[in-house]
């Protein structure tokens, strides 16, 4: 899903006008003087995309290098944010309408094709990078598509090219220090995004920290367990009532430390995750946009849904709660959101699913029986 730096760097080289020779983990590059002057590097560089040590004419490239830190030269004064406009693509609006019913699928509910208009639809490219800490560390670059009308999300997957090859065609250009005049509402559906996508990315580091955090605490408890039936027998062979009051104290005392050794562990397997927002895009292009009705029991809503012209596909729908595309979709019962299999879950205890937007504290009948459980006890 995310690409390797060492991928990214070689797009950034190559759009830059540098002629590279690529090695896979290591490339030439021929640079022109604007990127051997930015980057401190001879205009023939040897450059290895892992950690080592630097020559004259050999250089590494890692996250913590200078050479890293370098690289957002390449790009000052160009803003954190840029803002695009890009040339329309002709589009057939009727094959688009005949294509809907395959590219839409709803669970529990029915949608029909309402109107089709041309709109100005903006969209937000960002370029976010984590970094995951625990007892190893992963990092890694997410490339994130939000169109900010409707927040639809998608992911741009193994390709900065695609998308180079769309800033390369723009019309015009300029540039703003910050993501002026975004509204929050996209940015908070970028971040809930990009958390779940995380997430996925991370699915075998999370498995492998459980996997051994729960080895090393059987380790552990089976080594104070050991320790306690032992006391327990050394007090079995002696028999007095004061080495009873002794082991007791004893065997408190290895519980104690096993509570310690057990909280070590857990902190030392704790994840915490660190993401920073690279650099966004702004891209704006007259698309066509059509307008869907869905039908759920006696409600109806309308949905616009665009077709991506930097993508060049119809954008799918957005998950209102995670943000996250998904293949099919469920319309809640009070309020239409649209909402993934995700997040219109089955409640664990009650068995009954609800939507997530609409109840993000979990299920409305189980969370009103805890509470009122609660305010009982508090009574009495
Ligand atoms: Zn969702
Ligand atoms: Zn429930
Ligand atoms: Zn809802």
């Amino acid at each position: 899903m995310t690409r390797a730096l060492g991928d990214i760097v070689k797009d950034i080289l190559v759009h830059k006008g540098a002629v590279i020779e690529d090695y896979g983990q290591c490339i030439d590059v021929l640079a022109n003087p604007q990127i051997a002057e930015t980057l401190a590097i001879p205009e023939l560089t040897h450059l290895c995309l892992h950690p080592g040590t630097d020559t004259e004419d050999t250089k590494h490239l890692t996250y913590d290098s200078e050479l890293f830190e370098r690289f957002s030269g390449l790009f000052e004064g160009k803003g954190k944010l840029s803002q695009v406009t890009i040339t329309p693509q002709q589009v057939s609006n009727e094959k688009v309408i005949a294509m809907l019913p395959g590219k839409i699928t709803l669970n529990n509910a029915v949608f029909k094709h309402k109107d089709t208009g041309i709109k100005i639809i903006s969209y937000l490219l960002l370029f976010f990078k984590y970094t995951a800490l625990s007892d190893e560390k992963k990092e890694g670059i997410v490339q994130l598509l939000i169109n900010e009308s409707n927040l639809s999300t998608s992911v741009i997957e193994g390709g900065a090219n695609a998308v180079i090859d769309v800033l390369g065609e723009l019309t015009e250009r300029n540039s703003k220090d910050q993501l002026e005049g975004t509204k929050h509402i996209v940015l908070q559906a970028a971040h809930k995004s990009l958390e779940s996508i995380i997430r996925t990315e991370l699915t075998d580091m999370i498995r492998s920290l459980n996997r051994r955090l729960n080895r090393n605490i059987e380790r552990v408890t089976d080594y104070y367990d050991a320790m306690i039936t032992e006391a327990r027998l050394r007090e079995q062979r002696k028999g007095s009532d004061d080495t009873a009051t002794k082991t007791e104290d004893k065997i408190n005392a290895i519980k104690t430390e096993l509570k310690w050794k057990t909280q070590d562990l857990i902190s030392k397997f704790a994840l915490t995750v660190k993401t920073e927002l690279l650099s966004a895009v702004r891209i704006t292009s007259a698309t066509p946009v059509f307008l869907i009705s869905i039908n759920r029991r006696k409600g109806v809503r309308e949905f616009p849904i665009s077709y991506n012209p930097i993508l060049k596909r119809l954008d799918t729908l957005p998950c209102e709660y995670c943000f996250s595309p998904d293949k099919s979709y469920y319309i809640c019962d009070d309020a239409l959101h649209i909402v993934c299999k995700k997040c219109y879950s089955e409640c664990s205890k009650c068995g009954k699913s609800f939507c997530s937007v609409c109840y993000p504290l979990g299920c409305p009948k189980c969370v009103r029986k805890l509470n009122s459980a609660e305010g009982a006890e508090a009574l009495t």
